[in-house]
């Protein structure tokens, strides 16, 4: 049924855009290497990129290098234009060369030295997934690129494997047809005619989504296209084209109902919020809680866990805040060795002792989803405790770390804040596990009125912004798009997060501190310099009372200049109100299912 007027509504937008510089990435390890001959050596990176390096001879030119490899003396200009280099080639010069522009022979070599257990079989290439340091082997797009020439043939090897998800895991077996296969692996493939376009979602392995499954899953409320391939994979530069309907709504153009609700919201949020100002924080009560732990390690890029890595900067913003201010922290896990300690020490060892406080103390090493609840139980305990005793409600702020696994172009912090729209009704969980602690029996059932929704966003916003602009004033990185978002999306479908979802702490922010799958960004985390900087700007931004008209009136203004520069890319059409309305129907409804 959407067929149709769905076609109107897809709009053009280049996303991935970023400077070539991010396209280099210093610390991705060599998973595996080979020499083919004494001059060409071959290496699989962690990133599943084949890099192929050539050593020119004594005397040797681009020309007769070109035609030693390739076959072809002409393709010198392609292969220097790819090196960056001039004219002249040196023998100190080391040479890359794209696999797909070697010699069949050549590429055949260095594909059976790179993935040994690989073959040609009667019905096409049989590949065996080598899988690098994580989970997840190399996608069907890298394998597609190495074996047919184009990444988007993808599609035409997942239909030759049936089950095959887009991911892989080490070991498994994909079979690569024989007609989709190039010259150099027995096909005859040549075709250069890529389409142009992808479609992209966030990546479909987020921390957040894992942590917080809570049974939730009813049907997505908006038809969606499928991921045309594993956003992880998205080459730098790559256009990306965007249904209007799963655009934020402050990128939709300004007569958009979505956006006028949006705006409605904001400020209807803004104008109930009403800042804390507090003396050296005299009075402020702040709940810290550390992503994961236990067992459930979070994301994990190249042996750097996200629940090991943001509890050391728990504990650093825990040890800066108690030092520093008169605002008292409590947090909701605590690993049993080491308490909270910080380490001197850049790596960090995995830590899988953590437990959340509740009463009894929940030990994270059996249900992940029970461990995420237990945590808003828990701090919706102490905020209720801290009103109890007179502290007033905006005074008390609840931050939840975790470090983002997106892809590996994307950097830097962002916020997830509750948006009021999905902050609705009253939850509440049974059984044993969560009966049988103190906090949960406290208070079983959670519940927020809209205007207490409204109040939290808008308290939230105003502390998320304040972070991002104290993270970006120091030159550290924010996230390139949106840094602060009031619901993650993913498969059609809008949430907040468990752990800020059903927390009734009025100023609630879960921050993704850094992306995982980003190069720089884990080299930066494996720095305690980097943690403890981070953290300190954390506390810096946290508290600092700002007139909350003028944060306002700072996005207002930020959201209008996306939109003016967005109209030129965008072949934007308002949606009529009624998609508007059935879809927020659908919403509510998936809400109460
Ligand atoms: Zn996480």
């Amino acid at each position: 049924m959407y067929n149709s007027p769905v076609r109107k509504w897809w709009v053009w937008a280049v996303v991935v855009h970023l400077p070539a510089i991010l396209l280099a990435e210093p610390f991705s390890k060599t998973i595996a290497a080979a020499s083919v001959t004494p001059e060409l050596r071959a290496s699989l990176s962690s990133d599943y990129l084949i890099d192929v390096v050539v050593t020119p001879h004594e005397g040797d030119a681009w020309t007769r290098l070109a035609k030693r490899v390739t076959g072809d003396a002409e393709r010198w200009h392609d292969i220097a234009a790819f090196n960056k280099a001039g004219d002249n080639l040196t023998s100190e010069q080391r040479v890359h060369v794209p696999l797909s522009m070697l010699r069949g022979e050549l590429q055949k070599q260095i594909v059976a030295s790179l993935f040994p257990r690989d073959g040609l079989t009667d019905r096409g290439w049989r590949h065996v997934v080598a899988g690098g340091t994580g989970i997840e082997g190399e996608s069907l797009w890298n394998i597609a690129e190495w074996f047919t020439g184009r990444g988007e043939r993808y599609a035409a090897i997942r239909s030759a494997n049936p089950g095959q998800g887009l991911s892989t895991r080490t070991g498994d077996v994909i079979l690569i047809p024989r007609e989709l296969l190039t010259a150099a692996f027995g096909g005859e493939v040549e075709g250069r005619n890529a389409p142009k376009t992808a479609q992209a979602r966030k990546s479909e392995d987020d921390p957040v989504e894992r942590s917080s499954a809570d049974g939730h899953d009813a049907d997505a409320p908006v038809e969606v296209r499928s991921t045309a391939r594993p956003v992880a994979r998205i080459p730098v530069g790559y256009p990306v084209r965007i249904p209007m309907e799963l655009l934020l709504p402050e990128y939709r153009p300004a007569d958009d109902p979505a956006r006028v609700a949006d705006e409605a919201t904001k400020r209807a949020s803004a104008k109930l919020a009403k800042r804390a100002r507090a003396r050296g924080l005299a009075g402020v009560r702040v709940i810290l809680d550390a992503g994961h732990g236990g067992r459930d390690v979070g994301a994990i890029h190249d042996g750097v866990s996200e629940s090991s890595y943001v509890y050391d900067v728990m504990c650093r913003l825990k040890r800066i805040i108690e030092k520093r201010s008169a605002a008292a922290v409590s947090t909701t896990t605590k690993s049993a060795s080491d308490g909270y300690d910080v380490v001197d020490s850049d790596a960090l060892d995995p830590q899988d002792d953590h437990v959340v406080l509740t009463t009894p103390r929940y030990a994270l090493d059996d249900d992940t989803t029970v461990g995420v609840n237990l945590r808003w139980y828990l701090a919706n305990s102490i905020f209720r405790r801290a009103v109890k005793r007179g502290v007033p409600r905006e005074k008390v702020v609840f931050l939840s770390l975790h470090a983002d696994s997106l892809h590996p172009a994307l950097r830097g912090t962002m916020a997830y804040i509750p948006g009021s729209d999905y902050v609705t009704g009253s939850y509440e969980k049974s059984g044993g596990v969560y009966l049988a602690r103190a906090e949960v029996r406290e208070a079983p059932t959670v519940r927020h009125t809209e205007k207490e929704s409204l109040t939290a966003e808008g308290l939230s916003r105003d502390l998320a912004e304040s972070i991002v602009d104290a993270i970006e004033s120091k030159g550290l990185q924010v996230h390139a798009f949106n840094p602060v978002r009031d619901n993650v999306v993913r498969n059609g479908r809008e949430w907040v997060p468990a752990v800020i979802r059903y927390n009734l702490v009025p100023t609630r922010i879960l921050l993704e501190i850094c992306n995982l799958g980003n190069a720089r960004d884990r080299a930066l985390m494996k720095t305690k310099a980097y943690r403890q900087k981070l953290a300190s700007r954390f506390t810096r931004a946290s508290w600092r009372s700002t007139p909350i008209a003028r944060s306002a009136a700072r996005s207002w203004q930020h959201r209008d200049n996306v939109g003016r520069a967005s109209a030129r890319h965008w072949r934007a059409e308002a949606r009529p109100p009624w998609k508007h309305i059935i879809r927020r129907a659908c919403h509510v409804l998936s809400k109460a299912i």
